[in-house]
């Protein structure tokens, strides 16, 4: 049976900025962050500023200034604290002791390698699918370590059956989150919370009403509402923006258009040249240079042009006279 669903709030938007300090930030972060902040503050409401850093071998601490920098940079603000994961992990432990008590969760204490032994990689994102080895196996943590002398992971118990994420700009989709990933980890073994986990603990303390961000992490929605139900939080509206490519219509690479927004910084770029390029891949004509105030009479997410964005050698050549 399907737990019940906890509704999401009625008043204003709350949305927020989620850089990950494991490298610069780019024009598309520059594009989804702007669309982000624009459509909080069209509707009145506010903007938070997570930094989540909570994956301590692909972090790097001195980028957390750089992407506060860059934000600052581009003419976007946010309210109250910076949230910065790694200085506080005690909602993380909580929730995971939620899930736990609740039997939502359990201890494996499977390998990467052992899993890859077990079952093929799943087409997403070469993830291996975890094949329930430890389900119903220890009465707890605690029981995993004396029984086998190893530290565990948690897996949330993934229910069978499809995971319907609707999407306010691509409209429904389902995943077989069970079939294709299978019980995920909410915690791994070194002890470091996962992402899955962290982004919901902090999207339901954060009181986030509208989650906008890159269409890679559709699929991760999916597993996000998982856990939302788990814990007896609500799903956020979510807006996934079609991600930005090349005039080939392939991915932005290093050689072409994957500009760190430091680089464009010290260079001495008209942050307002970004700006520009932003508002005209949202049909958004405010000039070449807007401010980000600019840009907010009138603006409506929902009118965002579908096709992914474009950045033409013109748009470069204009962001890097
Ligand atoms: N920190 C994630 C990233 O930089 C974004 C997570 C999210 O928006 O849910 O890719
Ligand atoms: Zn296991």
């Amino acid at each position: 049976m399907e737990a019940p669903r906890t509704t999401l709030p009625d008043g204003p938007v709350v949305t927020r900025l989620a850089p990950s300090p494991t490298g610069l930030l780019h024009l598309g972060h520059a594009r989804s962050f702007t669309l982000a902040w624009l459509h909080a503050r069209a509707r009145g409401g506010r903007v938070v500023l997570r930094i989540e850093d909570l994956d301590r071998e692909r972090c790097k601490s001195e980028l957390v200034d750089t992407a506060r920098a860059d934000i600052e940079w581009l003419g976007l603000d946010w309210d109250g604290e910076v949230r910065v994961q790694s200085r506080d992990l005690a909602p993380y432990e909580r929730a995971c002791d939620a899930l736990l008590a609740r039997g939502e969760a359990y201890a494996c204490t499977c390998t990467r390698a052992e899993i890859a032994a077990l079952s093929a990689p799943h087409a997403d994102d070469g993830e291996q699918r975890y094949p329930g080895t430890c389900a119903g196996r220890f009465a707890s943590p605690a029981a995993a370590l004396r029984e086998t002398g190893r530290a565990s992971g948690l897996r949330l118990r993934v229910p069978p059956g499809s995971v319907l994420v609707r999407d306010e700009l691509r409209g429904e989709r389902s995943f077989d989150v069970a079939a294709e990933v299978g019980d995920f980890l909410v915690r791994r073994r070194d002890g470091a919370f996962a992402y899955q986990l962290a982004v919901v603990v902090d999207d339901g303390l954060d009181g986030v009403t509208d989650v906008v961000r890159g269409d890679d992490l559709f699929s991760s929605a999916a597993r996000q509402i998982l856990l939302q139900r788990a814990l007896g939080l609500p799903t956020p509206r979510y807006w996934h923006l079609p991600l930005v490519q090349d005039e080939h219509g392939a991915r932005l690479s290093k050689r072409r258009g994957d500009i760190g927004l430091a680089d464009l910084r010290r260079r001495g770029v008209d942050p307002r040249t970004v700006l520009g390029w932003i508002a005209r891949s949202a049909d958004l004509d405010r000039g070449p240079r807007p401010a980000p105030a600019d840009l907010l009479p009138g603006f409506n997410l929902r009118r965002l042009p579908q096709s992914p964005a474009r950045l033409s050698p013109a748009d470069l050549a204009a962001l890097l006279p």
